[in-house]
């Protein structure tokens, strides 16, 4: 294939013909039962590029309500076959699908960042690598989950078996399009479940050329499908009465209509990932070069529009000064890296959309009056939704800046005094998602990764996620967890079985 050109970040040559996907051939169908088909719903999703907004397409298909239904009624069909497929099979078709994810990474990395902007070196080709790893793993433990006895000391044999639940559905947003939907999709199918991807309206087109690689890699029509479509789509999944669950990414606003569609419909299992105002915190003993890496990749990563990023940076007052001077000036070097997100120097590209670039500019805005502005502030040119990496200092801990989840390259940067102080500050927010701690002490470490309310904390280290340990937030940044053996109980019921051995 090879569709982009010399000046482009790739970082791979692909092989084979039978990938039908480019900027220039851009999938626009939903795929149903092994099959892109047309729409039955008229109406039509427009996307743009976010590095110039040229149009890229105004008719990506914005499934309805028969499509919905279509997509669930061969979810349904096919289910009793692939519930019984053998793990070594499911296995297989994982490790296919992860292998060609890979053979065509550049081509989906681009579908992607033409409507994303996330440059391929710092963030694109990572999350295709990370897609296709997300199969691999869950591949391993399609014959591995297998449930539990007790023995019959009382008379009775205890089984309990993990079995799926059905239908299985989820709604992915579009800053991470393809990780996000392998991180659901892998789970879901490993434990014999049908699955339903429901793509963001913003980057619909990665999600839906993977269309072509379910069928390749040979999974049976129905057990893995993809609808393009907007929070109407999305709707409809979380309302529908024979979907069995959704796995849920996005904001926490949405989070809440998705738990209410979900109970007001057929109780139907809910996992979700919500929003973050994630704190790092740095204690005067902190390795500084480090804490000061960590804390600018956690907010430039993906120009910010990350759910996990280190948006609270509170520094102890003995390394205060030294550590505003080193964040200063990475985040000045980041800001030269702003860009053409087809550039292969550029690190950090446009904001995903008018919308998001709007609702940013909107924060730095206000922000002005709300706190110091240390750098940046402002747009990047004047055309795209480029944005320069911009902190605030001594903002109050009620201002909304320092409330609210901005998704963009924004922190704010506080000074503080004592442990007892940051761990009830950093505690002091809606959200749970993720947390850092900065020292050398590794009592003080624990001790304070214990206090603080977030279901991930790094201790020198912020903003990262491995498939191996639970990836969730507590409070308002979601409920339940995705990776590990933690995802696959969300994807399964367990059933208990009780023999009487006594006669
Ligand atoms: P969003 O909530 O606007 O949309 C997410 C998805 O929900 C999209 O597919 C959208 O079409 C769909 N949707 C919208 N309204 C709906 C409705 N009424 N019913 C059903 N579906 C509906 O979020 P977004 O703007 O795409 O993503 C940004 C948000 O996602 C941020 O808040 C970010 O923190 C969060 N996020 C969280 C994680 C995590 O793992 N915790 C990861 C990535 C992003």
């Amino acid at each position: 294939m090879g569709q982009q050109g010399a000046t482009t970040n790739n970082a791979a040559t692909e092989t084979t013909t039978s990938f039908p996907w480019s900027k220039s051939n851009l999938p626009k169908q939903l795929f149903i039962n092994n099959e892109y088909v047309e729409a039955k719903n008229h109406k039509k999703l427009e996307v743009r590029n976010p590095k110039d907004e040229s149009l890229l397409a105004d008719d990506v298909a914005i499934a309805g309500e028969e499509d919905v239904d279509a997509a669930v009624d061969a979810a349904e069909a096919a289910f009793p076959a692939w519930k019984k497929t053998s793990a070594t099979q499911r296995r297989n078709l994982l490790l296919k699908l992860a292998d060609l994810i890979d053979e065509h990474s550049v081509t989906i990395a681009e579908l992607t960042r033409l409507s994303l902007g996330a440059p391929f070196a710092s963030f694109g080709g990572v999350e295709i690598k990370g897609a296709a790893e997300a199969y691999r793993y869950f591949a391993g433990w399609c014959d591995k989950f297998a449930g539990e006895s007790f023995p019959q000391e009382d008379g009775f044999l205890k089984i309990v078996r993990n079995e799926p639940l059905g239908v299985t559905a989820g709604i992915v947003p579009w800053n991470g399009p393809v990780a996000t939907a392998a991180m659901k999709s892998a789970p879901a199918l490993a434990t014999g479940n049908c699955f339903i991807l429901k793509s963001s309206e913003k980057t619909p087109f990665s999600a839906l050329a993977l269309g072509t690689l379910i069928k390749e890699a040979g999974f049976p029509p129905g057990v893995f499908q993809v609808l393009s479509g907007d929070g109407s789509t999305g709707a409809l999944l979380a309302s529908h009465m024979k979907v069995r669950k959704i796995s849920f990414t996005g904001s926490t606003a949405t989070g809440r209509k998705i738990q209410e569609m979900a109970a007001k419909s057929n109780l139907k299992r809910i996992t979700l990932e919500l929003g973050g105002k994630s704190p790092a915190v740095v204690f005067d003993d902190a390795n500084l070069q480090n804490a000061v890496f960590w804390c600018i990749n956690a907010l430039c990563a993906n120009s910010g529009q990350v759910c996990c990023a280190a948006t609270r940076v509170y520094v102890q007052e003995g390394i205060y000064d030294k550590f505003v001077e080193g964040y200063k000036k990475g985040m000045q070097e980041r800001a030269k890296t702003v860009g053409d997100p087809d550039a292969a120097e550029t690190q950090m590209g446009p904001l995903v959309d008018k919308l998001q670039f709007d609702r940013v500019s909107g924060f730095l805005e206000r922000g002005r009056s709300q706190g110091t502005l240390l750098l940046g502030g402002s747009r990047v040119g004047d055309q795209g939704y480029f944005i320069e990496p911009t902190v605030f200092t001594d903002v109050p801990e009620d201002a909304e800046i320092c409330k609210k989840e901005i998704f963009g390259p924004v922190a704010i940067l506080n000074k503080f005094k004592t442990e007892e102080e940051i761990i009830a500050k950093a505690n002091d927010t809606d959200y749970g998602l993720m947390a850092g701690v900065f020292t050398q002490d590794i009592n003080k470490a624990l001790r304070v990764s214990s206090e603080l309310d977030s279901g991930m904390v790094g201790i020198n280290c912020i903003s990262l996620a491995f498939l191996t340990v639970p990836f969730g937030g507590t409070k308002q940044s979601g409920t339940g967890r995705e990776n590990a053996i933690h995802v696959l109980r969300m994807f399964t019921e367990p059933k208990t079985v009780l023999v009487n051995m006594t006669y």
